[in-house]
């Protein structure tokens, strides 16, 4: 094949296979990759392949101290352990052209994150030639599958492309530093703009989506921002019908892009901060079943938060660290909270004082921290705190991993049943 017929052949059809669904799991201590593995097995014998996506980003390895190669190590080791047959993949996640470098020996995967360049304006000269280049993103364009037809005007094209291409320019050069070190077709890109303050409308897709094919950028997930909010590790907060619409718009919108413009065949949404947004899953799975279209969902996070769980569960010294790591937390809530301003909402009114905590039961602690529909004892607040707070864990060092260790049962079966029962079954196999 000539270079540039190998190009356009990985652009529409790319080596490595994500599958119609996929899965993004987090592990900040490095412990939980064959319990999490173990969800994906669980989903297999029931007749559904869910591919792992293990990702962690510049942010949690600085704030734990880990290098992405711990992460690597741990996936490889459950795959073998569980003779696992199917691909799985290590995300960079969120990474930039400043922060990639430490990810490229042990990642297959790139979340490359341009929320920061959004809306800062492009070149004149660039969106012109944009504008030149893409006529038929100008005047009424019909979406297979969406029941409106959108208009757009030349102003509206001129603004949308001032507004995201220098976004995309951005995401082009840290494709092509990745590229230069692992060549072509040895990894996943994702495209992400999940962490800015506005959500993208379908027609904003799909110039991003021109424009990721003008810079050659074989994207395989895309992270738009959705409406409504999507604190870490709590339920989705906003419009479930709405969600539903504008992913459908979406799809549509993924479906257009890949015949126009020759984007490959398996792109599909990656939904970002996943995890326990079980009000709209039921959303999700319909809109995949009627359209066929496929999704990544990161979860990520919340193992750290099973962690707790089976600790407490364990009762004795497991519960005693869990209750000093909540009192450390509690300490230094705003420090924490910080870096994650714009994913969470706690209301300090409802976290109980250190001194409560200290006198609760494991069944006081698990029922407070665990998100388990309809139990009234469920705190959000708390849940949302400690799920910020695993720097506090990451500082206890041996202490903690060791804990980790002696309860390994009682954590991996609350691991395992989180991913499988509470996101994978809904998400993937409709229940
Ligand atoms: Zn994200």
């Amino acid at each position: 094949m000539n270079p540039r017929t190998q190009e356009k052949f990985i652009m529409t059809n790319p080596k490595l296979k994500l599958g119609r669904n996929s899965v993004g799991v987090g592990d900040r201590f490095a412990h939980q990759a064959r319990a999490q593995l173990e969800a994906c097995v669980k989903a297999l014998e029931k007749g559904v392949e869910v591919v792992p996506v293990w990702n962690k980003s510049n942010r949690e390895h600085t704030i734990i101290g880990s290098e992405p190669v711990s992460t690597r190590q741990a996936a490889d080791a459950a795959v073998k352990t569980l003779h696992w047959k199917l691909p799985y993949y290590l995300d960079a996640d969120h990474i930039t052209l400043e922060t990639v470098g430490r990810f490229l020996a042990s990642c297959d995967f790139f979340t490359i994150d341009v929320a920061d360049s959004i809306s800062q304006p492009a070149l004149p000269a660039d969106i012109d030639s944009f504008i030149e280049r893409h006529p038929e993103l100008m005047g009424s364009i019909e979406l297979d599958g969406a029941d409106e037809s959108f208009e757009i005007t030349r102003e509206i094209l001129r603004g949308t492309a001032c507004k995201f291409l220098a976004a995309v320019k951005k995401a082009g050069e840290v494709y092509r530093r990745i590229e230069s070190e692992m060549s072509a077709g040895n990894f996943i890109s994702e495209v992400s703009m999940d962490e800015t303050d506005r959500a993208q409308s379908p027609v904003e897709l799909l110039v991003i989506l021109a424009a990721i094919a003008d810079e050659g950028i074989p994207v395989q997930t895309i992270a738009p921002k959705f409406s409504g909010r999507f604190n870490k590790g709590v339920d989705y907060v906003g419009n479930v019908a709405r969600f539903e619409r504008e992913m459908a718009l979406d799809v549509a919108a993924i479906a257009y892009a890949q015949k126009q413009y020759g984007l490959p065949a398996d792109l599909k949404l990656s939904i970002h901060s996943g995890s326990d947004k079980f009000s709209i899953y039921p959303a999700i799975h319909a809109v995949m079943r009627r359209t066929g279209a496929g999704v990544h969902l990161k979860t990520a996070g919340t193992t750290w938060l099973e962690e707790l769980i089976g600790l407490a569960e364990a009762g004795g010294e497991g519960l005693a660290l869990a209750k000093e790591i909540y009192a450390e937390a509690l300490a230094h809530r705003e420090e924490l909270c910080a870096p994650y301003a714009n994913v969470i909402d706690i209301d300090p009114a409802k976290l109980p004082s250190a001194e409560d905590v200290r006198k609760w039961s494991s069944a006081q602690y698990t029922s407070a921290l665990r998100h388990a529909e309809g139990d009234p004892h469920y705190n959000p607040s708390v849940r949302q705190l400690l799920h910020v707070g695993f720097k506090i864990a990451a500082k206890m060092g041996p202490r903690y991993l060791s804990l980790l260790e002696a309860n390994e049962a009682v954590i991996a079966r609350n691991v395992t049943e989180n991913l499988f029962d509470r996101h994978i079954a809904p998400v993937f196999l409709g229940r």
